[in-house]
This record gives C-alpha cells, structure tokens and sequence, in this order.
C-alpha cells in the first residue's frame, strides 16, 4: 500500500484506519447483508452510529446541555446564509469580523438576510492577524459578533477569543475540534466536517437552545434550526455516508486522547512546521504575525516563484502532495490536520530543508 503525504486542505486526509474499516464493512455491515449506506436512516444500524457520532462529539467537545448539536448538508456556506435567517429578528443586527477570505463569505451573504457591519477590518494588515478584543467596534443592538475562527487560505486564527458583551458565532471548518471552546461565550458554532472530522457533504452546526427561537417563520423548514432539532437532524434523508465517516473519525480521535491529545499533536506538528521555516534565514517566509499563526493551514514562501514552483514539483514527486497556497494567494500551503501523521510533518520539513541547501536563493 503506497499512501502519499497528503497536505490537501480538504476535503483531505483522513486516518488509514478509519479507511481500513470502512472498507472491511463496507459489503456487509455487522452482518445485515448489505452496507451502512444501502440501509434506511431510520433503521436501527443507522440510528446507533448516528447516536453515536453525537455523543462522541458531545463528549470530546464538552459540550454542554444547554446546545443542540446538529448535522446539515450544505456545509459551511449553507450556514453563511442560515446563521442570520435564523438569529436576525426584527431590527437586529449583526457584528462581523473581516479576516479574509472566508470571513468575506460569510459577511456576504449575511447582508441578504440582515444589518450586517464589518466590526474590525483585517484588510489594513494584509490579512495578516486576527484583532484583539479592544479593537473590535461593537454598536447596541447587535445580536452576535461572528468570527472565523480559523482563516484556512490566510493561515491565521485566534489564539484568543474576543471578549465581548454580544454572543460569538463562529466559522470553525478549519479547526473544528481542534482545541478547547470557551461555550459560555458562544451562542452557535458551525463547519463543514471535511478538514478535521470526516468527508465531504456534511456540517455540524452546534447551537444555544435559547437562540433557537428568534428565527422568522417565513423561512422553509429546511432551513430553520428549530426543525431541525425538533426531527434530530432527519428532517430529510441525512447524508449517510458522511455521518457514518464521521464517527469512525470520532471513535479514532477518542483514541487518540480525545480533544486534549489531538491538541497537543497539532501544536507539535505546527511547532516542527513553522521551526523549519523560521530557521531557514528567511528562505521560506510565513507572512503571518507569530502569535496568529494557525496551527491547521502553514502558508509559506520561497524567495521567488520560479522556486517555489520547483519546490512544489519537486515535492510532488517525492510524494509530499497537495503543497500549493490557494490559487487567491499563491506560494505554499502545508493543511496539517487532526489526521495528519506527525511523520508526515517530519518528511516535509527533512525535504525542506534539503531543497534550501540544494538551491540558493
Ligand atoms: N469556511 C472556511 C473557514 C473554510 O475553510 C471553508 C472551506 N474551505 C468554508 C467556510 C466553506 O466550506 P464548505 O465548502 O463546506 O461550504
């Protein structure tokens, strides 16, 4: 078996055991006769790894009664859109933070269903860092303040959470279950489960019970949190498949050490990442302030980009895959996931390191 190192920012790589089992089970699940995805989501295979998957996430998330955890199609731009339907009654507005690319997104199609304002503009700094409490400019009347938590094409999060009077809501695809959440100061969180958690075509949107009823009843039923939670995410035939990925991946992470160990794995392979960069005399540059690093998505240049294509040519073959930044920026990017092996991190920097020497500037 020849499994390359994936660096892909999702939908991306996910853990060979997981996959292993998929493939075991995949003809006949615990002796039905058939798959997990050839069944009815109302039958009771179904129904245990559904029950499952939301009690593992419960658990390792920590996260406590008072929210709902739901599982909706669409991913994290559906809920662009559903956030504010849902939490934006008469006259409410809604703070945004602007820190790039996915941040803009958000705000965007925010605007169709609200007043929305940008609180605090990354745009003076490049992109570059998140704000600090003290600089987010928050007017009355604001419902929440919706940040992202994790800019996975500017390679910047916070690493702390803004302070403020409103609830937060916050895009968390790029470092969902990643690192601990502060709930008391969330009102929703939600992400496409893609980079961190499972496959692609599923979000976990993970919500106040109390915030629930400020939505309009003007909007389809789809789209209304209340619904979804009052059919447990069934309102419709659910993606299956997705959710049946996703568990395994949750059943792995528990073994992993749940979120304390997956957290501190990220941290050491961010940390052997970005040493290799800061150690290179500036042949590889992070453009990102140091404090804001992300500790998901590593984005990185080399002195021109004559190199920086044959770096990535050269990775390439050396089976270090999925290495270019976002056709938006340019220059590299390294997606360095829950199911990233830290030996993969470690073949990438070994290659890194060789390509500078091999190649001056
Ligand atoms: N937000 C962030 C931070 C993302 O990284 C992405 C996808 N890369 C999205 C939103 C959009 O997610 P989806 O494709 O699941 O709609």
């Amino acid at each position: 078996m020849t499994r390359a190192h994936n660096f892909s920012a999702g939908p991306c790589t996910l853990p060979v055991e997981v996959l292993e089992a998929l493939q075991a089970e995949m003809v006949d699940y615990q002796g039905s006769g058939m798959s997990l995805i050839e069944m009815s989501h109302r039958g009771q295979h179904f129904d245990a790894v559904f029950e499952e998957a939301i009690t593992l996430v419960r658990e390792q998330y920590g996260v406590p009664n008072e929210f709902e955890i739901l599982l909706l199609q669409g991913g994290a731009t559906l809920q662009f859109s559903m956030v504010p339907m849902n939490l934006l009654g008469d006259g409410a507005r809604a703070a945004y933070v602007n820190s790039g690319h996915w941040a803009k997104g958000a705000i965007a199609d925010a605007r169709y269903y609200g007043d929305v304002y940008v609180a605090w503009d990354g745009k003076a700094d490049r992109y570059a860092r998140m704000p600090i409490t003290e600089e987010i400019k928050l007017f009355p009347n604001t419902r929440y303040l919706h940040i992202t938590s994790n800019e996975t094409i500017g390679g910047i999060r916070y690493f702390e959470w803004p302070e403020v009077e409103v609830p937060l809501v916050a895009d968390m695809s790029s470092d969902y279950m990643t690192r601990p959440v502060p709930w008391s100061r969330f009102d929703l969180v939600y992400g496409g489960v893609q980079k961190n958690l499972g496959p692609a075509g599923l979000a976990m949107v993970i919500v106040r019970r109390s915030a629930l009823d400020d939505a309009s009843d003007q909007i389809g039923q789809y789209l209304r949190y209340s619904v979804q939670v009052d059919k447990s995410s069934m309102f419709n035939t659910p993606p299956v498949f997705a959710i049946y990925v996703l568990g395994k991946v949750l059943k792995w992470m528990k073994k992993k050490g749940g979120l304390e160990g997956i957290e501190l794995e990220a941290n050491r392979k961010a940390s052997l990442l970005y040493n290799a960069i800061d150690g290179s005399d500036g042949y590889y540059d992070c453009p990102v302030t140091p404090a804001y690093r992300s500790v998901m998505n590593v984005v990185f240049r080399l002195p021109n980009e004559n190199l920086e294509e044959q770096f990535l040519r050269e990775a390439s073959a050396a089976d270090l895959v999925n290495l270019k930044g976002h056709r938006t920026v340019g220059g590299c990017r390294a997606s360095i996931y829950n199911a990233m092996p830290i030996e993969s991190v470690a073949v990438l920097t070994q290659f890194m390191q060789d390509f500078c020497s091999r190649n001056p500037a």
